[in-house]
């Protein structure tokens, strides 16, 4: 490819993004389903027959495929179209407009995710026609693209009932989605996380019971008194430290990278024990926000976001609730969690039950992978200063979906952002903006992934 084909496949990728972002899907209410038909014309048009699937009305999931020779099986390239609402009133361009303004593309999804979707669709175009008029080899595995609905509430009408009722329509071996693969700096240095891993979810109501009665006559056996006190601890308990290999490979590898004393201070935390381990990790990581992403990566955590007690004044209730959101390591599920917290609650634990209301399970997958091998390859050759390193997303994505499939997903959203630039700083934002070099950078990297990778070189 020479530098004609790499500015081209940045203009295209600029242009569609535009596209996406003046097509508004806030969700609620989604309307994903215009996004789809916009994808699916350009597939259309590219000679891509595209599989376009409503999970409810206007809630549209658009699929296309590259055929390979078969010889190995497909791999994934995935993305939501959904973005968070806005508060126009705090952004200086229209959040929808796609406008172009010194050098960034502004708008709702600019980063998450329509951004990484327009870098995926600009890449499977580009191999799409490459494979038809013969200038490439045809993939050894069958490149899937997917754009669905509905990841950024919890309603679940995007890729998890499309997998579960269509499994075969996005089956694969590999998958690449959003989180992870754009820069970050630390001390001056340049790392690519690779996300490899993502935390759980256990949501659950913790019940405090007491004795009921007159609220005239105040009694010591308050389960409203219960809960306060049952939450403060929680909110002050020191849980115990996991270290998953992920989170394992993550420290060391920022640790390398660092080097000197910093590195040596950061290595120190792989020392700790589950005991020791909070404390420890406070005293030897003196930036704030990294040892608060430390931490999190290498603790299941608890927080209270909801408190439902009594109906009338003078009535002391039997019972009081606490809505509690959990978040675990990988090898840690709703049982462990709830472990965890009776023991942090030590003697409150005796008026305290636990429901839990839903889980997710943490994910977690192997870096010794030929893909992994090729993401890192070419985060080096494209980017020599910058060290690609294994990392653990503590929210969650569309993977745990496509997990179920039985596919290794990293998030791999490569982009490049300038010094003091973060992604999570402008994700969900107000003038939500991605630089054009940004872009140009990413939708190159992403392309030497995906064609070497799959032998469409
Ligand atoms: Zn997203």
């Amino acid at each position: 490819m020479t530098d004609l084909h790499w500015s081209a496949m940045a203009d295209e990728t600029v242009r569609l993004l535009q596209g996406l972002i003046r097509i508004d899907t806030s969700n609620p209410p989604g309307n994903e389903s215009a996004a789809a038909s916009y994808i699916a014309n350009i597939l259309h048009e590219n000679g891509i027959t595209p599989t376009v699937i409503e999970m409810a009305p206007g809630r549209g999931n658009v699929i296309g495929r590259i055929k390979g020779d078969g010889t190995a099986a497909p791999f994934l390239l995935y993305s939501h179209t959904d973005v968070v609402p806005v508060e126009r009133e705090h952004w200086t361009v229209d959040p929808f407009g796609g406008v172009l303004q010194d050098g960034y593309v502004y708008g709702r999804g600019a980063l998450d995710m329509k951004g990484i979707g327009a870098m995926q669709l600009a890449v499977f175009l580009a191999i799409a026609r490459r494979v038809q008029a013969q200038t490439c080899a045809v993939p050894h595995r069958d490149i899937i693209l997917a754009a669905t609905a509905d990841e950024e509430t919890d309603t679940d009408l995007g890729i998890g009932p499309l997998i579960a009722q269509h499994p075969d329509l996005l089956r694969a071996e590999y998958g690449i989605s959003e989180f992870g693969g754009y820069s970050m700096y630390a001390a001056g240095k340049c790392f690519y996380p690779i996300q490899a891993a993502e935390k759980g979810t256990v949501w659950m109501r913790m019940r405090a019971r007491g004795k009921p009665g007159h609220a005239s006559v105040p009694h010591d056996d308050n389960a409203v008194v219960h809960l306060a006190r049952a939450i403060d601890k929680l909110s002050r308990a020191r849980l115990p430290m996991h270290m998953s290999p992920t989170a394992r490979a993550f420290i060391t590898g920022l640790a390398d990278g660092l080097g000197g004393a910093h590195g040596a201070g950061i290595r120190a935390v792989l020392g700790n024990t589950e005991q020791n381990g909070s404390p420890l990790l406070e005293h030897v990581v003196r930036d704030a926000g990294l040892a608060a992403e430390l931490r999190a990566i290498t603790h299941n955590t608890v927080t209270p976001t909801g408190l439902r007690a009594g109906r009338k004044t003078n009535v002391i209730p039997s019972h009081a609730d606490a809505v509690i959101d959990c978040r675990t390591v990988p090898g840690f599920g709703a049982a462990e969690m709830v472990d965890e917290l009776m023991h942090a609650l030590g003697n409150e634990a005796e008026n305290m039950t636990f429901e839990v209301d839903s889980v997710s399970p943490p994910i977690e997958f192997s870096t010794a992978t030929p893909l992994y091998r090729t993401i890192c390859q070419t985060l080096k050759r494209l980017d020599p200063a910058g060290i690609p390193i294994p990392s653990m997303l503590t929210g969650a994505t569309d993977a745990k979906h496509v997990a179920k499939l039985g596919a290794i997903c990293y998030g791999f959203s490569p982009m490049r952002f300038k010094q003091g630039e973060h992604f999570s700083d402008m994700v969900h934002g107000h003038n939500e903006r991605v630089s054009i070099d940004s872009l140009s950078w990413g939708v190159r990297a992403l392309y030497e992934v995906v064609s070497q990778f799959t032998g469409a070189a």
